[in-house]
């Protein structure tokens, strides 16, 4: 009993040390490594998407990540993720930081840190032209969405009625709403626009006004990397300070681009 008491503590032990030892310090081993290894999305423009030309990832969420790398003077590697496998990536080691249209809030915090806000946006929806006026309109429909977002979980809540079917990511959601599978899809109003500018038949679509919850952007480290999560914030309060910012704003989201939005935040330390 007592051996079987001992071998029980040394697993515990063995899991606990594994466990810190992967929250460890991402800002020492990468500058180790020279690497910086980062969850993006690769197909939702304008925050991470193939650039056709290119064939790279590029995008909002990818400059800001440039911007951060620099500073630390390493090189970045980028891996595609979903709404769903950020987190775990990221906990498992694979990634380093999440740049990926993510949403602080209360429940992920429990599980990751995050930086201080770098992007803010709020949940609509994408519909067919005159088909929705109010959220009434999608009572009993069908509504598509990712699997593991927020956008999943607002919708449920303000459209009870509704049937939401959930995708790996918003691309394959639009096109069950372009084959009149779905009523709507539903996520952040920055990503829906993304969808809509490149969408070869956008004419047929809108984006109503109806916005169901406010979605302020952070980057996701691993709970506890408490050097690099200072570092990340230092960094982009600075950039915000220097113009770099509003800059990477202006290149993905001013008016002369594609995904026309504007600035309504300024990135400011948390309280
Ligand atoms: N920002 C929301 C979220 O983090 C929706 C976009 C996404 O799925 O990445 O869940």
């Amino acid at each position: 009993m007592k051996k079987l008491a001992t071998l029980f503590m040394i697993m515990v032990l063995a899991t606990v040390t594994a466990k810190a030892a992967l929250a460890g310090d991402t800002l020492a081993d990468a500058k180790k490594k020279g690497v910086l290894t980062v969850g993006c999305k690769d197909s939702l423009p304008p925050f991470g998407y193939i650039d056709e030309k290119s064939r790279q990832i590029v995008g909002y969420d990818i400059d800001f990540v440039n911007a951060i790398a620099k500073k630390m003077g390493v090189k970045v590697e980028l891996k595609p993720v979903t709404s769903a496998s950020r987190m775990p990536q990221l906990q498992e080691g694979h990634i380093d930081i999440i740049a990926a249209t993510m949403t602080k809030n209360a429940e992920r915090a429990k599980v990751i840190d995050f930086s201080h806000t770098y992007f803010f946006t709020g949940q609509k929806f994408i519909t067919k032209k005159g088909t929705v006026k109010s959220l009434k309109d999608l009572d009993g429909k069908k509504i598509g969405t990712a699997k593991g977002s927020t956008s999943e979980q607002n919708v449920k809540k303000a459209v009870p009625t509704a049937t939401v079917l959930s995708f790996d990511d918003y691309p394959q959601a639009f096109l069950a709403l372009q084959q009149g599978k779905v009523a709507a899809v539903t996520t952040d109003e920055a990503i829906l626009a993304g969808i809509l500018a490149k969408a070869p038949n956008k004419a047929q679509f809108e984006i109503p006004a109806l916005q169901i919850s406010d979605e302020p952007y952070g980057l996701g480290m691993r709970k506890g990397d408490t050097n690099f999560v200072n570092f990340v914030n230092k960094t982009i309060v600075e950039m915000e300070k220097s113009g770099e910012a509003k800059a990477i704003f202006d290149k993905w989201f001013g008016p002369s681009t594609l995904f026309h939005l504007d600035r309504t935040f300024k990135i400011t330390a948390d309280k």
